[in-house]
């Protein structure tokens, strides 16, 4: 009898949130975050647009879209503002370069909170893991408590959690939500002194080795110093580190 009752209660429960997001679908149609068309999300002739990183031009270290030849990211110069001489990483690639059409996407996404963009945007990564990466889970550097607080969700969460569903992979929660300020306000010299200390392993994690390597996500690569920094923190749990963002400043 109790049974039954449970199960008449989460039938009417299920019929309310569909008659709810029917509602909500009437008043405020799903509408694309580029071209603004009703219908997707991210609607298939604005994907078709988009001007993607070739992988033939890009480095093949950092994925730097026109680093084949001569890398901005891969010089002792860049390397040596970052406080480094050699990148942290096996393996780097973004999928566009930052220009308005994905920084509008990154936006919406993480700003704006259309946290269903993210499995768009995991799809385009999905398909620039490189096929000689060797991992065996999917991690991300979790947004700072106050940026967590003020959008109510962390967005290299999301991003990281719809890309190991596509790569059926697990995801790894390796790092403690650090307090520091957001990224996005610091200057190149800012970033790094704000990151120093705030990259720290959860305790739990921290003497449990990854022998399989790891795959860092996160939406941009700036100046590389996020990557950079959880980088170093993995150094002691995996012997093999990728990075994967959306985009490339
Ligand atoms: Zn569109
Ligand atoms: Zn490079």
């Amino acid at each position: 009898m109790a049974a039954t009752s449970l199960a008449h209660e989460s039938l009417l429960r299920k019929v309310a949130r569909f008659a709810s997001e029917a509602a909500c679908e009437t008043l405020w149609p799903t509408r694309c975050a580029l071209c603004d068309r009703p219908g997707q999300v991210l609607c298939a002739s604005c994907i078709s647009q988009l001007a993607f990183i070739d992988a033939w031009k890009s480095c093949p270290l950092c994925g730097s879209p026109f680093g084949l030849r001569q890398c901005d990211f891969c010089n002792t110069l860049a390397l040596g503002r970052l406080g480094r001489e050699s990148a942290p990483f096996d393996g780097c690639a973004s999928v566009l370069p930052f220009d308005e059409c994905s920084g509008t996407l990154v936006r919406t996404f993480k700003d704006g909170g259309e946290q269903r963009l993210a499995d768009n945007l995991a799809n385009m990564m999905a398909r620039y893991v490189q096929p000689s990466w060797s991992f065996g889970a999917v991690t991300y550097v979790p947004a700072s408590k106050a940026a967590y607080r003020s959008r109510g969700f962390d967005h290299a969460e999301l991003l990281a959690c719809a890309l190991a569903a596509q790569l059926s992979k697990p995801v790894a929660r390796v790092f403690e939500r650090p307090s520091s300020r957001d990224q996005r306000k610091l200057t190149a010299r800012g970033r790094l002194s704000n990151l120093k200390g705030a990259m720290r392993l959860r305790a739990d994690v921290s003497k449990q080795p990854v022998e399989s390597g790891l795959l860092v996500v996160d939406d941009v690569f700036t100046t590389g110093a996020t990557l950079c920094a959880a980088c170093d923190a993995l150094v002691q749990l995996t012997p093999h580190i990728y990075c994967l963002t959306f985009a490339r400043a």
